[in-house]
């Protein structure tokens, strides 16, 4: 392995630097991309025209004004390949999106995932899968990005443990799905996968994000950036009240003790719901104290029912961390966008063109 960067190290680079920038800015010309990348005129356009030839881009005739005679060509992500898959692989419910590289959505697709062990979720996941990218070419497919739940090494690619799921430990997901769909496959934290649209509007500003369902998921972006690591940010077991509710875990007055009893199949228990608004505002506290968070999001599926005890938590917060923008955002965005749109990212680092 060399420890050098050489020419084509800089040309990959650049590549991955003007597509990423083709990606935000769709019908750019030559001359915005040069602008915008710094890029001379020459090595712009050795990048870009290698990108044509790839089928990463497209380039076609501006639309001219009347009385315009000189309009610049329009440069596009082709709509036609480089599609991104997007799994949420969550005992919920197995959620997939194919998009574009712009993250225009094509396709999604849901189906229940089987709650006893192992092989049958492992099995069911691969079927959805196959059925959800039955309709496209395998060529035509880019990447792979997997929001899970649990506990994620995200740098092996391993599922280290999924709650609900007993023999469930060290599955290397990653390397299984690769090898399935050979497509090149991240796995990634669901939490992340929530937060990750939401930073490139946020800039530097340093957001928490909490995901609350039957338990609850934590993702934090420090300065743009996604803090990312193996088991932190695992936030269930914090004790949030000293000699509180009786755990799971052995422990008393653990957060998950309080979110728990909430959600019940397809409802909620309204005074579980009020005894929550203390302790989650308590850890909203603690943690945005931590991460000095400019902003909070909370989400996931008691978002929906959180509203019934809005007044109560937001009476709280005042009292706790009064000038904190706190949203109660409802899964508009589901985590299978989000691991569709990281799995983009990471593939263009790689580009080798
Ligand atoms: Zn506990």
């Amino acid at each position: 392995m060399k420890n050098y960067i050489d020419q084509d190290d800089m040309i990959s680079a650049n590549s991955a630097y003007v597509l990423q920038t083709v990606r935000r800015h769709a019908g750019i010309s030559r001359k915005e991309i040069s602008s915008l990348t710094g890029l001379s005129w020459g090595g712009m356009t050795k990048i870009v025209n290698r990108l044509l030839e790839s089928g990463y881009i497209t380039e076609e005739k501006g639309n001219a004004a009347p009385g315009v005679t000189r309009v610049p060509n329009l440069i596009k992500v082709n709509p036609e390949k480089n599609f991104v898959v997007g799994l949420d692989f969550n005992l919920a419910g197995f959620h997939a999106v194919v998009t574009d590289l712009t993250g225009r959505i094509l396709t999604e697709t849901s189906s229940p995932a089987p709650k006893t062990n192992t092989q049958a979720l492992l099995a069911s996941c691969t079927d959805f899968l196959v059925w959800t990218l039955s309709p496209f070419a395998p060529e035509k497919l880019f990447a792979l990005g997997v929001a899970m739940q649990g506990i994620v090494d995200v740098r092996g690619g391993i599922s280290l443990k999924l709650p609900g799921i007993s023999d469930w430990s060290n599955i290397p997901l990653r390397d299984i799905l690769e090898e399935r769909f050979r497509i090149r496959t991240w796995l990634e934290h669901d939490p992340d996968c929530l937060l990750f649209p939401h930073l490139q509007k946020a800039g530097k500003d340093n957001l928490l994000l909490l995901r609350i369902d039957r338990s609850i998921g934590a993702a934090v972006s420090v300065n743009g950036k996604l803090l990312k690591d193996t088991g932190i940010l695992e936030i269930a077991h914090n004790i949030v009240v000293p000699g509180g509710k009786p755990c799971t875990c052995g422990m008393n007055g653990c957060l998950e003790a309080y979110i728990a009893p909430c959600l019940m199949e397809d409802n909620v228990d309204e005074n579980a719901l009020r005894e929550l608004c203390d302790p989650l505002a308590i850890t909203i506290r603690n943690l945005s104290g931590v991460f000095r968070a400019d902003r909070v999001i909370l989400t996931g599926a008691l978002i929906g029912y959180l509203s019934q005890a809005e007044a109560q938590l937001r009476g709280f917060l005042d009292d706790y961390c009064p000038s904190l923008p706190v949203e109660l955002l409802e899964l508009s965005t589901s985590a299978d966008v989000g691991a569709a749109s990281i799995a983009a990212d990471l593939a263009i680092k790689e580009l080798k063109i």
